[in-house]
């Protein structure tokens, strides 16, 4: 392939819009061009990578014995309307209407489609265990897209969908993928650390995300190094040590007048954020909770929303929290809420906590030298953990600290269960002809996001660090003197001898100046660079150099050599 027919731009300036690294050099360095927000092309610089983690991605879901199918992305809404979720998708899923006014939705994920599809395949159980992928566009109306590729409207995803026969051999499904991902990510030069996962709206048993550890990761992750638990903070638990609080004396009133966040009473009284209990008033499917933590923490909504079983968890309007405590946000307390009945959940945290303060329950007041196990009515099961773990706090499974780090999610694995089998009737028929409903697993990982996670972790000031097996072109050779026959054949010779070999090679030969060809090549980030120009001609060689480590010498060789010693950087 030469340069100069090749569909590309590169820009020396950072897009407007782009906040992190990745974002400006896959615009910078010609893979994509914008549309409109969460919409992009992929030029063919681009398309090469994805086509390229496409093709990686295929290989291991057939090595794992998954089937690759393609399903329709317009779905009619009676399936979702089966499963429940043409309600709880809200407005992240687009949805529209045919000429004669029948819904559809534009898929964002394709659980209910598959499972139709299965059903009306899958009767017996000597065709299961089933696994069955397809690399289809996905749609999801999100509520702030960006970061380029990594948030966007419309997404190239690989989801696979796994049947079986029970729970337990659900489980060697889902390991055959979780195997399947590690292979997938390791091969497009990507360190990807598995992690556990919510379920979510989705519904199902367990599950895991894939992560890639990025300072731009829209996640937080725990870690605990001692025993090598991960998980995102969504669900990552922590355990509270032990409070040996001194004992105070009785609870006592004070005037906070104009004081209502933390911050502005912990100001008011000189006392530090620590000092306080946090207590909210919840929302659960209706009915108000209060959730106390300490001051200084923050409520983990999904925690909560396990904790207390509850469909929907949000913080209640005025009106519900009034109601419940008597007071204003600002002034809510867990002693003698207005509501008697009112129940009161605390984090672990705070289980034998003295000589805090809290809101009195009375608009401008707070309370100082309450002992919650004294003064506050908080039945001994509703002491659970429902913070927002961080950094230094200790490891539910070994005891040892956790350390919080970003991630970006490429991927993610879930046990189903039956949730959607259920209520599709996927059924088959045992040896004895008992029915049974089937058990699922799916498994999605989104193909532009990762090509972006590489560029994020491979990259350094002057651009993209391909690692070879993603690399749109795994060789650029700068052609410096493209009129002059004799070299423009040296470099054609290699050209035409790589492409034998199965190596993909950009041929720079375009009229411009080495400074320009260097800076584009490093921009793009090709995984070998070869110049060949007259005056490394004359003194008998061409350079050859790995783009991945800026000290890592060039080797000048003779043409003749150029291509094994080429073959020998990419391996
Ligand atoms: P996120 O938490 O980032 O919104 P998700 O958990 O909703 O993602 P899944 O439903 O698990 O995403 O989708 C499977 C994969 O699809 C994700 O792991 C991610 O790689 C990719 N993906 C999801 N949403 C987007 C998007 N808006 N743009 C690009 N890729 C996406
Ligand atoms: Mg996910």
């Amino acid at each position: 392939m030469k340069w100069s027919k090749l569909m590309i731009q590169t820009l020396r300036e950072d897009p407007g819009d782009a906040e992190i690294d990745s974002h400006k050099l896959l615009v910078r360095a010609g893979l994509v061009r914008k549309l409109a927000g969460g919409l992009y092309t992929y030029l063919p610089l681009g398309m090469r990578a994805l086509n390229k983690v496409q093709q990686i991605v295929r290989e291991e879901m057939n090595r794992a014995g998954a089937q690759e199918i393609v399903m329709p992305i317009l779905q009619p809404a009676e399936l979702w309307k089966q499963s429940g979720r043409w309600e709880s998708m809200g407005p992240g899923m687009f949805r529209l209407r045919d000429r004669a006014d029948h819904e559809y939705a534009m898929s964002p994920t394709a659980e209910e489609t598959v499972t139709d599809v299965v059903k009306g395949v899958v009767s017996s159980y000597r065709q299961l265990p089933l696994t069955v992928y397809q690399i289809q566009w996905k749609f999801r109306d999100e509520i702030r897209p960006r970061f380029g590729l990594m948030r966007s409207k419309e997404f190239l995803m690989k989801d696979a969908y796994s049947f079986d026969t029970s729970m337990e051999a659900a489980d060697a499904s889902y390991m055959a993928m979780f195997n399947a991902y590690k292979r997938i990510f390791a091969r497009c030069g990507l360190k990807a650390h598995p992690v556990e996962a919510d379920t979510g709206d989705i519904g199902g048993k367990f599950s895991h995300e894939f992560h890639v550890l990025a300072e731009a990761g829209e996640d937080g992750i725990a870690f605990c190094d001692a025993c090598g638990y991960a998980a995102n903070l969504e669900k990552a638990e922590r355990k509270a040590p032990p409070r040996a609080d001194a004992d105070c004396g009785p609870a006592e009133e004070v005037a906070t007048p104009n004081a209502k966040t933390i911050d502005e009473v912990s100001k008011f009284m000189g006392v530090p954020g620590s000092a306080f209990v946090k207590s909210l008033v919840y929302n659960a499917d209706g009915k108000p909770v209060m959730v106390c933590v300490e001051g200084d923490r923050d409520v983990n909504e999904v925690k909560l929303k396990h904790f207390l079983n509850a469909k929907k968890v949000e913080l209640a309007d005025y009106d519900m929290v009034l109601k419940a405590s008597g007071a204003n946000a600002g002034s809510v307390g867990p002693v003698k809420p207005a509501d008697a009945t009112l129940r009161i959940v605390c984090d672990l945290g705070l289980k034998g906590a003295k000589g805090r303060i809290v809101g009195a329950n009375k608009d401008d007041f707070h309370l100082k030298n309450v002992d919650l196990a004294r003064d506050c009515n908080v039945a001994d099961s509703d002491y659970a953990d429902l913070v927002i773990a961080r950094d230094g706090d200790v490891c539910a499974k070994c005891g040892k600290p956790l350390a919080i780090k970003r991630g970006i999610e490429v991927g993610h694995v879930f046990k189903l269960g039956t949730k959607y089998t259920e209520a599709f009737k996927a059924t088959y028929k045992t040896d004895d002809l008992k029915e049974q409903t089937m058990v699922m697993g799916c498994y999605g990982i989104g193909i532009g996001r990762t090509v972006q996670a590489v560029i994020e972790q491979c990259h350094d000031k002057d651009g993209i660090v391909w690692p070879a097996a993603v690399s749109p072109f795994q060789v650029v050779v700068d052609l410096l003197d493209p009129k002059d026959a004799a070299v423009a054949k040296v470099a054609e010779d290699l050209e035409r001898e790589l492409e034998a070999a199965g190596v993909d090679v950009v041929v720079d030969d375009r009229e411009e100046r080495p400074g320009v060809k260097f800076k584009d090549a490093d921009l793009v980030g090709f995984t070998v660079r070869v110049v060949v120009g007259a005056k490394g001609l004359a003194k008998g060689g061409v350079e050859v150099k790995a783009r991945r480590d800026p000290k890592e010498a060039m080797k000048i060789v003779a043409p003749a050599e150029a291509a094994a010693a080429v073959k020998a950087l990419l391996a």
